[in-house]
């Protein structure tokens, strides 16, 4: 299994089990509380790409003891107190979409289950959302809509993720230039922490108030609490949609045109790079000249009067690093394709090891990077596709997002190969001062390079950790790797 530390555990190993699970059934009933082998494998997996490997060849990278399905913060709050008591691990999950095995039970214990936390509640004078976090991204966006609404946040697992995920997560969306990353959305927060105790933020638009505690829950992946409420921004639909597209034939022209017109104050919504192989792979039998270029897309919402002037200028920058108008066939085609996910799952099967790497870097850095990871990569035996597209953008820099793929040579397994082309991909982007994760997280698979990307941070967040939970009861094993072999497992 390479380096992780996992293994399937059929055997619990908590000696009280039978007194946790009369508990626990005393707190939320015998109807939301299961032990059914059937409900313990459907909750051992997540979307990490181990996972679904691992479920290929017949097994599972963990199995959790008890799932549970509490409906209120009350019940939460009960739940975690007893396994404080126990000392049992309490794993947060949403709808499994992680891709960093975030929702693993790889400590074993108690799987909560969010999904009762479904409310919503709409403020059209304030312009926000209170929501369950258990609520599933396109029921809200759906519900909003249909009040003249929306929220923005579109990640491409939108129909099978929730709210929590996306706080734990510090998630975007595909329009996140626009409406903002998670972060930039959610306003205030009512959080369960590991002590059972429950804390709720204020809703303002700002304050000075002294450090905001809630923004520490932004990204703790489950291990701080959990998020029970969200209080998130919301906007009116848009009068306008706008789309362009432009192919380029050199990737820098191509980031210099998007960076002009960010640092212009210009805010599609939709930014999206993608390199000559990716090009190809997506845009290359609908749109024929598209053959060796480097295809550029970008819709606008808003005000007409507004998206009309956005665009304007950003034709003009375009232009001034000689794109080529392809107009909007490449974006309809973009919005058509833009929820399909077959590649990960087509691939598998076939004996491929395939995965999808997202990283942030500053401008003064982002084609340097691009060049060094694909050379990184590539240079890995057994890797033979390694190719980028860039989603997300800022005034100060880049997301890129690398896809891999290989076939493990002779004398090779998967996770091996899975792990060199991880290693080769991130050591090679914290040399050249880039972030190991945009908008994916740690969970366990990133979790050993916390160190080196936090350097002396990674002792105060350590502190934090253990401050708030004392008994590392919640969602050992991620973001603090060191944590799984002090409990022995
Ligand atoms: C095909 C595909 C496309 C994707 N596209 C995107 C994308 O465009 N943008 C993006 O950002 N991500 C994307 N992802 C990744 C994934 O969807 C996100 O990480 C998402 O935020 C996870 O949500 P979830 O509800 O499924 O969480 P889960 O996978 O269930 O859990 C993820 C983590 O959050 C914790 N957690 C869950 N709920 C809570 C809570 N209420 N309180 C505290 N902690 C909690 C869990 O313990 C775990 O650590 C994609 C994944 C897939 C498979």
């Amino acid at each position: 299994m390479g380096n992780f530390k996992i293994h399937f555990q059929s055997e619990t190993k908590f000696e009280n089990i039978d007194q946790i699970i009369e508990n626990l059934t005393k707190i939320v009933g015998s109807e939301r509380i299961s032990v059914d082998m059937i409900d313990r494998i459907a909750y051992g997996k997540d979307y990490w790409l181990i996972s679904n490997l691992m479920t290929l060849k017949g097994t599972l990278p963990c199995l959790p003891d008890i799932i549970i399905w509490p409906q209120t913060a009350k019940e939460v709050s009960k739940i975690i107190k007893l396994a404080n008591n126990y000392k049992i691990p309490v794993i947060p999950y949403g709808e499994g979409s992680g891709v960093v095995g975030g929702a693993l039970a790889v400590c074993g214990g108690i799987i909560l289950d969010t999904k009762y936390f479904d409310s919503i509640e709409i403020n059209s004078t304030n312009m926000t959302v209170t929501v369950g976090t258990g609520l599933n991204g396109a029921v809200l966006e759906r519900h909003l809509n249909e009040h003249g609404l929306r929220m923005g946040h579109i990640p491409q697992s939108i129909r099978t993720s929730t709210i929590g995920g996306y706080i734990a997560h510090r998630a975007a969306g595909q329009f996140s230039g626009i409406y903002g990353k998670m972060e930039d959305i959610v306003l205030s927060m009512e959080i369960v922490l590991p002590t059972g105790d429950i804390i709720r933020s204020k809703t303002y638009p700002r304050a000075s108030v002294g450090p905001m505690v809630d923004r520490l829950f932004l990204g703790s992946e489950g291990t701080l609490g959990i998020v029970t409420k969200a209080t998130c921004k919301i906007w009116p639909m848009p009068e306008k949609q706008g789309k362009l597209s432009y192919l380029f034939s050199d990737l820098q022209h191509c980031l210099d045109a998007i960076r002009e017109t960010l640092q212009a104050r210009i805010n599609p919504g939709v930014i999206r790079i993608y390199d000559k192989k990716e090009t190809e792979r997506h845009f290359g039998e609908t749109i024929k000249e598209s053959k060796d270029k480097i295809m550029l897309i970008f819709v606008f919402e808003g005000i007409k009067r507004l998206v009309n002037l956005e665009m304007q200028i950003t034709s003009e920058n375009c232009e001034k690093y000689n794109g080529i108008d392809t107009g909007e066939k490449p974006v309809d085609h973009w919005f058509e394709t833009r929820f399909k996910v077959s590649e990960a799952s087509e691939f598998g099967p076939y004996d491929q090891v395939m995965d999808t790497i997202e990283i942030a870097c500053m401008w003064d850095k982002s084609k340097e990077i691009y060049d060094a990871v694909i050379n990184s990569l590539l240079s890995v035996p057994g890797i033979y596709l390694a190719s980028g597209h860039a989603s997300h953008f800022y005034t100060t820099g880049v997301c890129w997002y690398f896809t891999f793929s290989g076939i493990p040579k002779e004398g090779k397994d998967h996770f091996t190969l899975y792990n060199e082309a991880w290693d080769a991909t991130i050591s090679t982007v914290l040399k050249t001062e880039g972030s190991a994760s945009h908008h994916h997280g740690m969970g366990i698979n990133r979790g050993k390079w916390m160190q080196l990307e936090h350097g002396e941070e990674f002792k105060l967040l350590q502190k934090i950790k253990s401050t708030i939970d004392p008994n590392n009861i919640m969602n050992p094993g991620k973001l603090y790797p060191d944590e799984i072999q002090k409990k022995e497992l």
